[in-house]
């Protein structure tokens, strides 16, 4: 009786195995290479060339920044403009005539999106930036990326973050099941979890003026990132406090620091 349980168990477990998502293969190096891995081989930031780079030195994130152009196509960039165009008030067929310094155009989400689930090393960390024209055009950007995200299934590959109060609420809203950090350093660790963020992504200046919010957060089962963190003091004193993330424009010094 009791092993033909347990053959029933494990015929279900398999079965149940078989038909569950692929094995979570993503790194858990806490390192996230800001705006792509840039710094060291001179590569434009935001760039799949930079998403590439982060893929190889094996960061467990890629963090890029996402804007929408006036006839609503999702693009990375870190300004409210590039090249003297504003990408809020230029078309993407406009935007298409700039170019990167090494010669890529401005990627859209879904080619980042398409280059980044092309392995299952390196999170997407999507940081959606707010709206120099309305709260409202930056909760739309919002939920054209979450849309986007599940159309391409790529829910497992990325993380949110933003700045905007608003953003953030509405990808929380629409996907409770969505991982999103907070960026503006301005909420508590118990605001945070009440509004039912993953976590929080706080310049590291916040941190060492509230060291307790780290294990106020661990405490609440929020994860805590801190940005951009590029000197090695700092990144020893997250360390040691056993932060989830790091967010650095110097992976490559952070890798090593952590290997060691
Ligand atoms: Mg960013």
């Amino acid at each position: 009786m009791t092993r033909t349980y347990f053959l029933m168990a494990f015929i279900i477990a398999a079965i149940v195995a078989g038909c569950g998502p692929e094995q979570d293969t993503f790194l858990t190096n806490k390192v996230i290479a800001h705006r792509g891995a840039w710094k060291a081989n001179d590569l434009p930031q935001n760039s799949i060339a930079s998403l590439d780079r982060a893929i190889a030195l094996g960061c467990m994130g890629s963090e890029f920044d996402v804007w929408m152009t006036a006839d609503g196509v999702l693009i990375l960039n870190h300004d409210a403009e590039y090249d003297s165009l504003e990408i809020e008030h230029s078309t993407y067929e406009q935007l298409l005539a700039v170019r990167l310094p090494n010669g890529e155009r401005l990627p859209t989400v879904e080619e980042i999106l398409r280059k980044g689930m092309s392995q299952n090393k390196t999170k997407l960390i999507m940081e959606i930036k707010p709206s120099s024209v309305s709260t409202e055009r930056g909760q739309e950007l919002a939920a054209k990326a979450v849309e986007l995200v599940h159309q391409m299934g790529a829910q497992k590959w990325v993380d949110y973050i933003t700045f905007d109060k608003h953003i953030g609420s509405k990808i929380i809203e629409l996907d409770p099941e969505a991982n999103v950090a907070y960026l503006m350093g301005d909420k508590t660790p118990q605001e945070l979890k009440v509004e039912g963020y993953f976590g929080f992504d706080y310049n590291i200046r916040v941190l060492r003026e509230n060291p307790n919010w780290i294990k106020e957060a661990h405490d609440l089962g929020l994860t805590v990132n801190s940005w951009t963190v590029n000197k090695e003091e700092d990144m020893e004193w997250l360390l040691e406090n056993n932060v989830e993330f790091i967010t650095t424009d110097e992976p490559e010094l952070l890798l090593e620091l952590i290997k060691n």
